[in-house]
């Protein structure tokens, strides 16, 4: 089923974000994860895509089992830094061949240690250049990824959104954003979109507060700014890994709360993984 024939019914789309372990580790870790996902029956579940391609096999073999055997439907993340047409045709044919109908064109980053694009692959310098790519198949839904807070390499909100209006306008068919902690951040940033003339479904991506090393890494790595409140949070409990598992949770249920008294498309859970933090977050919410 190609996911955006979800949307509109009234009710938000739930689905949960899952990484394939590292190399080392095995997958059986992923499956134990998914018994538990399973259970709070999600919508769609999406499988990360290491960029350059550093995670391939694992990421098709999860996502394989995602919607073959756990009957899930199940969206793909792509990137395509450093990927040449021909790679990327190669990759959509096996998603195709296991009945993977939904895929997140991503650009990705470079790998550690290149700073820049420009002379990696002119082929797909943005997302947007694989979204144009994919749509000229008949056989995928496409999502994308919005930034509420902006985008680490392009500051400036308004020549972001005119880049993100521009991907859109290549063939996305709903958006998934972003982490952020601050609910009005995604309400202005909602308000621009439709304003802008983006009209898609944009699904909503919350990352629940687990442990404060975890944050730190997270809000580096993409630029997302901590409310007050959630900086409190942090300092009370940082020594106190328990109590700061539960502040984050609730942190993160008053969030989707918020967000479904407002009418959100769709709220995507940044699971890390973790089955039992994802059940009790959409209990709390009444969202499972
Ligand atoms: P783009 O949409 O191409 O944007 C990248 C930058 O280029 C932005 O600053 C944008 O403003 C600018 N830009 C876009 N178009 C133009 C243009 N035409 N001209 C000039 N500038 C332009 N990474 C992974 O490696 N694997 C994953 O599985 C993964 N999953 C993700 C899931 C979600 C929901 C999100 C939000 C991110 C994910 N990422 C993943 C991270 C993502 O790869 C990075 O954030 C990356 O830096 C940008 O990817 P993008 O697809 O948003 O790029």
């Amino acid at each position: 089923m190609q996911i955006h024939s979800l949307f509109g019914s009234g009710k938000a789309v739930v689905s949960f974000e899952i990484f394939p372990p590292k190399p080392n580790y095995s997958l059986d870790t992923i499956f134990a994860t998914l018994d538990g996902l399973k259970e709070l029956k999600p919508d769609f579940i999406s499988v990360t895509y290491g960029a350059g391609g550093s995670s391939t096999e694992r990421s098709i073999e999860i996502a394989d089992k995602v919607k073959n055997e756990y009957h899930i439907e199940t969206l793909a993340h792509l990137t395509c830094v450093g990927s040449t047409r021909g790679d990327i045709e190669k990759v959509l044919n096996r998603f195709s061949n296991h009945n993977i109908e939904n895929v997140l064109a991503l650009r990705g980053d470079p790998p550690q240690g290149q700073a820049g694009f420009a002379a990696s692959n002119p082929g797909y310098k943005y997302a947007g250049d694989l979204v144009a790519h994919i749509k000229e198949r008949t056989d995928f839904c496409v999502a994308a990824a919005a930034y509420p807070e902006g985008h680490l390499e392009c500051p400036d909100l308004n020549v972001h959104f005119s880049h993100l209006k521009a991907k859109v306008d290549q063939g996305v068919d709903f958006l998934i954003t972003q982490l952020f902690f601050d609910n009005n951040i995604f309400f202005t940033f909602l308000d621009k979109a439709r304003a802008q003339g983006i009209y898609c479904p944009v699904v909503v991506g919350i990352m629940p507060v687990l442990n404060a090393a975890q944050i730190k890494r997270m809000t580096s790595l993409c630029g997302a700014s901590v409310p007050d409140g959630l900086q409190r949070i942090l300092e009370k409990y940082a020594n106190s890994a328990a109590d700061m598992e539960k502040a984050g949770i609730e942190y993160a249920c008053r969030q989707i709360n918020n967000l479904l008294e407002n009418h959100a498309d769709g709220i995507h859970l940044y699971t890390m993984n973790k089955a039992e933090q994802a059940r009790i977050i959409m209990h709390q919410t009444g969202l499972r």
